[in-house]
């Protein structure tokens, strides 16, 4: 029998963790501070933001001196009720909507997380990845930390607890120096509310405010109109909104990025609502800004521009304005089904497409189709439309993209499949065409999306499409670092 003195207390992290709980999310933050009904506006305004995260949903609101949370797996729709929203009543709240991948979507991920330190409750709500989290996280499992999530967003309230960052001026100020990564933050304080974008810009944040003086922060200016709020301001890369009832204050923090920042093209293309203000300038018209930019890269004879429901109808809609073919339709949807991109699992994004797509076909029986899709991923489920339009009866497909070829993995936040699963990774467009069985396809070009976006190209990020990321990440050691480091001990 080995002798136990010897064993050491810890003996080894791994990097194959053996549910593949992942920290990778996508997600919408909603907070209000100053109304009577903050907790009823927060709830919702995260019904407006579900398209961001469906896999779980929570709020955390102040009452008298402590913080109070409700939260749980689910839609918005199924983690409320009357008597939880009335047990947390308050005149300020945040809240949250999480995606997360496989194996990860536990009571313990669900945000806004809530914790007690010696500076007092705090609760914090991400969007975004943290691609230095695994490190930190070992950092501090290393001292003896304990972690109560698989979620990188908890490192930072590490950070934030450490006794040498609680005595500095501004201890969150001092931490969010510490994050690499994308990070939008909401964090509830039982006398403030702070409101982050990290100093690239990934993800969208935006400040509101009520008739009645509060201010509201959102991911998307969807969840403003949902509350009747103004839109008051995009919250600026590398700006920290402090909010109380002395007023709001705003600091910079993150230094000099030179000129440079790695907004999402993403949010524009796929995963922003189409009525929302995302970087400025709304989601809508840039989608059909693309749409009619492919009609001119690539046009084609046909009888009708039909969209790939849902993301696809605006950059048709531009594709069908441009060409001057007229716009149609060729499936009905069903609402009641979720988004097929954001499901987990592969056979959930199988069964949600058939649920939710259904074909036209006497809209397609004969006919020559432009079909306009948003961007392509794996493939498969597209493949399986184009299938489904043959099956009707189309005589010819044309396959549209208003995207580049996505070719990458995405370490901020959005949940790229493994790039072997890529579609267009070591493929040509001619092989996709082939796979995807479509008489022609043509994706948009990266200089046409860029053409049709308002900021200069350099204020971007499209690694997904180019490769060339924002920020050094040590592929593939990063990949999985975003897992869960799993701690075992021999036996
Ligand atoms: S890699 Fe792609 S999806 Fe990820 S942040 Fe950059 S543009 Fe967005």
């Amino acid at each position: 029998m080995a002798d136990p003195t010897k064993k050491p207390l810890r003996e080894t992290y791994t990097t194959q963790p053996v549910h593949r709980p992942s920290i990778r999310h996508h997600c919408g933050l909603f907070g209000i501070w100053g109304h009577d009904d903050a907790v009823a506006l927060t709830h919702l305004g995260l019904y407006a933001l579900q398209h961001r995260g469906q896999e779980s949903a929570g709020i955390v609101s102040i009452q008298g001196d402590h913080l109070a949370r409700h939260a749980g797996i689910g839609l918005v729709s199924q983690v409320f009720d009357e008597p939880s929203l009335a047990r947390i009543k308050g005149r300020v709240a945040i809240g949250h909507c999480r995606y997360s991948t496989t194996g990860s979507c536990t009571e313990n991920n669900t945000q806004p997380l809530l914790f007690s330190f010696a500076g007092g409750q705090v609760a914090i709500a991400h969007n975004g990845n943290l691609i230095n989290a695994a490190l930190l996280r070992r950092n501090y499992e290393d001292v003896g930390h304990i972690f109560q999530t698989t979620s990188d967003t908890e490192v930072i309230i590490h950070l934030l607890a450490k006794p040498t960052h609680q005595t500095k001026d501004n201890p969150l100020n001092h931490v969010l120096n510490h994050l690499q990564g994308a990070y939008s933050l909401l964090l509830l304080f039982p006398d403030r509310m702070v409101a982050v974008r990290d100093p690239l810009g990934f993800r969208p944040l935006v400040l509101g405010s009520l008739k009645n003086g509060a201010v509201v922060v959102a991911s998307e200016t969807k969840a403003l109109d949902m509350v009747d709020a103004t839109y008051v301001r995009d919250i600026e890369p590398g700006e920290m909104v402090t909010i109380n009832d002395e007023g709001v204050d705003s600091r910079r923090f993150g230094g000099d990025m030179g000129g440079r920042g790695a907004a999402c093209i993403f949010e524009q293309i796929y995963f922003s609502d189409p009525s929302s203000r995302v970087f400025g300038e709304n989601v809508h018209l840039v989608r059909m800004a693309m749409g009619a930019r492919l009609a001119k890269e690539a046009p084609v004879e046909a009888d009708v521009v039909v969209p790939i429901p849902n993301a696809g109808q605006c950059a048709a809609t531009g594709y069908a304005r441009e060409s001057g073919i007229p716009y149609g339709r060729a499936f009905t949807t069903s609402h009641y089904s979720g988004r097929s991109f954001i499901m987990p699992t592969k056979e959930g994004r199988d069964l949600t497409v058939k649920i939710k797509l259904s074909v036209i076909k006497e809209a397609v029986a004969g006919q020559r189709l432009v079909v306009v899709e948003d961007s392509v991923v794996r493939g498969t489920t597209t493949r399986g439309k184009i299938g489904a339009l043959r099956g009707a009866g189309a005589k010819e497909v044309h396959l549209r993209v208003a995207s580049p070829p996505i070719r990458h993995p995405c370490y901020f936040g959005i949940d790229f499949p493994d790039p072997k699963e890529l579609i267009a990774n070591g493929r040509s467009v001619e092989q996709i065409r082939k796979f995807l069985g479509v008489d022609s396809l043509h994706y948009l070009s990266h200089e046409g999306m860029l053409a049709c976006v308002k900021m200069a190209p350099e204020k971007y990020c499209t690694a997904c499409f180019s490769g060339n990321y924002p920020m050094n990440v040590d592929e593939p050691v990063e990949k999985f670092a975003l897992e869960r480091v799993q701690l075992r001990m021999f036996t």
